[in-house]
């Protein structure tokens, strides 16, 4: 790691919210205290200082070695916030743990992950299971840590003193979840969710495929990936998302549509928002950057559900994300242990029906969306407004994450936007050397993270610290 707590971090390319320019940030107690033009400090106390602020910094530089951190054509991004990651502790972390999942978020530029609350054991249903969630974090984490609790059959009365300990929100299955101990929510368990949680002000965050489009799907085993996308069609997508729209327009409830993979959901999002309905979408790096056409047979790495697409897809998914349609572009990072993947390197069957779903990228997010940005004409900034600023606001985050601006903590990331980084699984901090990136080379390279001003070295101690909702609930402005 190049710097240690530097005061002020100065770059040609810093991603404010107004756009990207040079910049110095300068930064005391953790928190950004000014944004300024870029060569405005000077690391050496001068005899007369000309600006009150230089006289001040020059006053802090003396007890700190880092002084003034130049990237000079390293780009300076506020941490990234990723607000769907499975960390899977306590009960499968085997699969991935906090020091493990928090440690490849920060070498990813990563500084907040708000946990879902499966496939841990228990999953965060009550406080008491939040509360062993939480203990069982301490001292884990090497970046901000949050939860999300869970609304499933028969946890109503859980909802609000959940919501009351800190959670962010509550997500629900409409499909079997893949564990058995988190259960999907029939009609009238979402009717009740909802209707509790548009009471007492909450986030409602759904997995959206429908059970019976699924059932009746052709169920064809073995290593082709188009069978299992046959098995997994685009009408179970939107068939949850109608219903759940008519059970949000009743209910008054602010929902958050998980992971959509396909784009046949826009139009009814638009509808929707038209008629007044708090709603908002994510969508998730693999969906954006990776095809059906290219799966190769038996690489259960691609495996997730709702699955990867075909390309005509993935070009409708970026149009939409151009038009600011998705508040967020999250990992997903749901990843298991290599022979539960069944994959065949490890000697597993290639599967895609008996597979577990879930994609690992958590360290990959940004370098991955950045290749596939820059290629279509996107800039740093739109990357910025959907992985930190977009996510923080899903959140109720943005008055401390996701923006470089005065007041925010000084969560950074100095990114090398021309940067190279050819992936290998056994490289990454994930628990388990399993990406359907690996073998790739992805463009942009994350240089250095910054947790509250302080440089995130995940050979040393973590400090991450625990979040909780902020009193004000997520913002009612859902574009
Ligand atoms: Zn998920």
């Amino acid at each position: 790691m190049p710097f240690s707590q530097p005061t002020v971090i100065r770059s040609r390319r810093v991603v404010l919210p107004g756009g990207e320019r040079p910049a110095d940030v300068l930064i005391r107690d953790g928190k950004i205290v000014e944004v300024a033009a870029y060569g405005t400090f000077t690391a050496e106390p001068t005899a007369e200082p000309t600006a009150e602020r230089t006289a001040e910094f020059a006053a802090g530089s003396a007890a700190d070695a880092g002084g003034i951190a130049d990237l000079g054509d390293t780009a300076l991004l506020p941490g990234l916030v990723d607000t769907h990651v499975h960390v899977n502790e306590p009960g499968r972390t085997e699969w991935e743990g906090f020091a493990t999942a928090t440690r490849a978020a920060a070498a990813g530029g990563v500084t907040t992950v708000i946990d879902m609350p499966l496939n841990s054991i228990p999953p965060t249903t009550t406080v008491e299971a939040l509360e062993v969630k939480r203990k069982t974090a301490e001292g884990q984490a090497w970046v901000d840590l949050g939860f999300w609790g869970g609304a499933v059959p028969g946890n109503v009365a859980d909802l609000e003193p959940l919501h009351r300990a800190g959670v962010f929100g509550f997500k629900s299955f409409l499909a079997p979840s893949g564990v058995d101990e988190f259960p999907h929510v029939e009609a009238a368990d979402l009717e009740a969710a909802l209707a509790e949680q548009a009471r007492i002000g909450a986030l409602a965050i759904i997995h959206a495929e429908d059970p019976a489009v699924l059932a009746a799907a052709p169920q064809q085993p073995g290593v082709h990936y188009r069978d299992f996308l046959a098995s997994r069609p685009a009408d179970a997508e939107t068939a949850a998302v109608a219903h759940l729209l008519d059970t949000a327009r009743r209910t008054g409830a602010r929902v958050h549509i998980l992971h959509v993979s396909s784009a046949a959901v826009l139009p009814l999002l638009r509808q929707a928002r038209a008629d007044g309905v708090r709603v908002s979408a994510e969508t998730c790096p693999h969906y954006l950057t990776l095809a059906a056409e290219q799966v190769p047979d038996g690489d259960t790495a691609f495996k997730c559900c709702p699955p990867i697409r075909d390309e005509a897809n993935r070009d409708a998914l970026w149009e939409a994300l151009a038009n600011g349609e998705f508040i967020a572009v999250v990992s997903d990072h749901s990843p298991s242990t290599p022979d539960l993947k069944l994959l065949p390197e490890y000697g597993g069957s290639g599967d895609f029906a008996a597979a577990w779903g879930g994609i690992a990228s958590l360290q990959l997010g940004l370098p991955a969306v950045w290749t596939e940005a820059r290629r279509r004409g996107h800039t740093l900034a739109d990357v910025v407004r959907w992985m930190s600023a977009g996510p923080a606001e899903l959140a109720g985050l943005s008055g401390t994450k996701g923006a470089i601006a005065v007041g925010h903590d000084a969560d950074l990331v100095a990114f090398d936007p021309d940067g190279e980084l050819a992936v290998r699984a056994a490289g990454l901090h994930h628990r388990n050397p399993v990406t359907p990136y690996a073998g790739r080379t992805l463009t942009g390279a994350v240089r250095t993270t910054w947790l509250r001003g302080r440089v995130v070295d995940t050979g040393a101690e973590p400090f991450g610290r625990p979040l909780t909702r902020p009193a004000v609930t997520p913002s009612d402005n859902v574009f």
